[in-house]
């Protein structure tokens, strides 16, 4: 496993539609193993591949110390609102206030091909929405009712 560089805003590739996993293969593995890393390196809650540069359709997200890994993930059902704060690993330095979903279920494959069910309400229903909008090459900037500096060092 490897850490990843991640691409921060103002690169091209975080506004683009990520394309499909035409196939998990050894390399997608890979591709997770280092997503995972560099997410918990970088005390993120969820990580998409275009955020390491990949411009493919994968995300993981950790939650509960739980790890949700998705290839080629479909919004199946939505409902409800929920407004929070959120950050990006890749807008480092700001938060926001955005309206999500309160309730999320998607479907995708797993490392090994195999067609999974995820399901999320509260912090794991807007990481769920907040990784799938990377797919689409949309931020949290794009979505914030408001956006506020914070100050790192305070974390
Ligand atoms: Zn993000």
């Amino acid at each position: 496993m490897a850490l990843r560089n991640i691409v921060k805003e103002g690169d091209d590739i975080l506004t683009k539609r990520a394309k499909e996993v035409p196939e998990v293969n050894e390399k997608i593995k890979g591709l997770l193993d280092d997503m995972i890393e560099t997410m918990r390196a970088n005390d993120g809650v969820g990580l998409a591949a275009p955020q390491v540069g990949v411009l493919r359709r994968v995300f993981v997200v950790e939650v509960n110390d739980e790890v949700y890994e998705l290839i080629n993930p479909e919004i199946l059902e939505e409902s409800g609102i929920q407004t929070g704060d959120e950050g990006c690993l890749s807008v480092p330095g700001y938060i926001g206030t955005v309206e999500r979903p309160a309730y999320i279920k998607m479907k995708g494959l797993d490392r090994d091909g195999n067609e999974v069910l995820v399901e999320g309400t509260e912090l794991l229903a807007v990481a769920l929405s907040h990784e799938y909008d990377h797919l689409e090459g949309v931020l949290f900037v794009n979505k914030a009712l408001d956006l506020q500096e914070i100050d790192a060092d305070d974390e």
